[in-house]
């Protein structure tokens, strides 16, 4: 019985961890784990949208790096249309927006990735404690 108490606290403690990964609340989801469950805890922390990456998405779209381009004499940002620099009236290149957006829309791509591929050692990481408690509890 104490063994299912112990295994129950672990599960609910590693769906607090994965929350605070996701930028959730990991107390909330402890609680909600140790009250419903860790396993539906789990599932319906995977079913909401990770905060984290939604923030470092706005962020970067949002940034000056995905709306401008420097210029190449005096390397002040301006926007990617621009004939003429309003800093330094250097004479400038215009630039299809689209072709920007497309750059950025590939950083985001592949630095989600680079999360995704964190989280999921995360949960290689816990899948193989919870084998362990499993295999610990089997042979006890
Ligand atoms: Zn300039």
């Amino acid at each position: 019985m104490e063994v299912v108490i112990l295994f129950w606290l672990g599960l609910s403690l590693g769906v607090g961890i994965i929350a605070k990964n996701r930028g959730r609340r990991s107390w909330l989801w402890f609680l909600l784990a140790l009250a419903a469950t860790p396993v539906l805890a789990f599932a319906l922390l995977m079913l909401k949208a990770d905060l984290k990456v939604e923030d470092f998405v706005e962020t970067v779209s949002q940034s000056i790096e995905a709306t401008h381009v420097r210029c190449p004499h005096c390397a002040e940002y301006v926007l990617p249309e621009a004939r003429v620099c309003k800093y330094c009236k250097g004479t400038l290149v215009p630039q299809d927006p689209a072709v920007l957006q497309e750059k950025v829309k590939n950083k985001i791509e592949e630095e989600v990735a680079q999360i995704k591929a964190g989280e999921y050692n995360v949960m290689v990481v816990a899948a193989a404690a919870i084998a362990f408690g499993l295999l610990v509890w089997l042979i006890y």
